[in-house]
């Protein structure tokens, strides 16, 4: 509740508000979603929305309202990944810049481009 990380969705505050379970609406698809019922085997808290998003993602190519993945893409292979938040993100594109000596672009959930570039000269 302390820090304010610019509307990111955060690994462990997700579950501060209690028991209530967490509803994913979709304006494109036109529904929404009780996370408890929908994914039963996930246990309460940012995950379930994490798993239902990126889900939603593979089946749809958008994500869910309020979703808003950072997009980590490296220039010099086919590698990437997305994340429903910054600090996995950056972690990825540090690791791979730093193995791969490859620039990595992070892209922010708000649209500016932020380059990670990690690798020596
Ligand atoms: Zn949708
Ligand atoms: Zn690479």
């Amino acid at each position: 509740m302390s820090a304010d990380r610019s509307g990111a969705v955060t690994d462990d505050s997700v579950s501060d508000g209690g028991p209530e379970a967490p509803t994913v609406s979709c304006a494109r698809c036109d529904r929404e979603w009780d996370l408890d019922r929908e994914l039963d085997a996930v246990p309460p808290g940012g995950h379930a929305i994490e798993q239902f998003a990126l889900d939603h993602e593979r089946h749809t190519g958008h994500y869910p309202d309020g979703v808003r993945p950072w997009t980590v893409r490296c220039r010099r292979c086919p590698d990437g990944e997305r994340f429903l938040s910054e600090r996995p993100a950056r972690r990825w594109a540090q690791t791979h810049a730093r193995h791969t000596r490859h620039t990595v672009d992070v892209e922010a959930p708000t649209g500016d481009d932020d380059v990670v570039t990690a690798a020596d000269e």
